[in-house]
């Protein structure tokens, strides 16, 4: 009989693997053999009769696809299983095991060391608009966690009072982007953009410029002029509105450069 400690990971994409790297502050035990920038799925001991019934025990649960050890043909979202040691006769000493119930269905989960399958940091910050609550949530397999997170995402409406943060990417889904318009109301000046993120973020990056400067905020008007969808011409709708808005009032445009490039 062996005993084997073992840990699940899966290859995370790249933006998830800054994170991980950034937030690996010395926590790198035995990041050397299990690359600490991917994600730790669980951390758990085993018994059976040897390395190989190990290996079939693993693979009827996370199917026959698993690595057994980090490769960089492993694409992002691929498992892989790393041992850590053998002939542990005394897990206790080295974890604590955890009971908990998965969040969605309702399933008893055993784990030693850490929390289960659970958001990370980065998962509740742009999947749940940093509610911790959603942090606390457990699952017993990553299937649940996919459910579960589908299911809270089309539902999570955060009222109008409440703050948090936005991100760019939290509404480019199904749009190739949006066409704005930002006039200054005092001149009737305005400018015509396009951005593929939500126009709140440009037009707070205008604010930076010294075309509409922050200080003049109380007479700027920001509006937005068009929802390009994935199948529509961001460049070809944001050309479109600069030049009909040039021809109303060639003298109020503030588009020059990209008119002339046009002409
Ligand atoms: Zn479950």
């Amino acid at each position: 009989m062996l005993e084997v400690i073992y840990r699940i990971y899966e290859v995370a994409d790249e933006e998830t693997a800054a994170k991980n790297r950034e937030n690996d502050c010395g926590f790198g035990l035995f990041s050397s053999t299990s690359k600490a920038e991917n994600i730790e799925l669980l951390m758990d001991c085993l018994i059976c009769d040897s390395r190989e019934h190990f290996k079939e025990i693993i693979k009827a649960e996370y199917g026959d696809n698993i690595a057994f050890r980090y490769s960089k043909k492993l694409k992002p979202g691929d498992l892989y299983c790393i041992i850590i040691g053998e002939h542990c006769y005394n897990a206790e000493r080295y974890f604590n095991k955890v009971t908990f119930t998965c969040d969605l269905c309702g399933a008893t989960v055993e784990t030693y060391y850490g929390r289960g399958i659970y958001f990370s940091d980065y998962e509740v910050r742009n999947s749940f608009y940093n509610i911790q609550e959603y942090a606390e949530r457990r699952f017993c397999s990553n299937k649940c966690k996919a459910v579960f997170e589908d299911r809270e995402r089309h539902k999570l409406k955060p009222d109008d009072e409440q703050e948090f943060y936005i991100q760019r990417d939290m509404f480019t889904e199904n749009v190739a982007g949006y066409i704005y318009k930002i006039t200054k109301k005092s001149s009737g000046e305005f400018y015509v953009g396009q951005t593929k993120y939500a126009p709140v973020f440009r037009w707070g990056q205008h604010l930076k410029t010294k075309r509409f400067p922050i200080g003049g905020i109380l007479d700027y008007e920001f509006e937005t002029l068009e929802i390009v969808p994935k199948t529509g011409n961001i460049l070809e709708r944001g050309k479109y509105w600069i030049q009909t808005l040039y021809k109303e009032n060639p003298e109020k445009s503030l588009n020059i450069a990209c008119i002339k490039g046009a002409e």
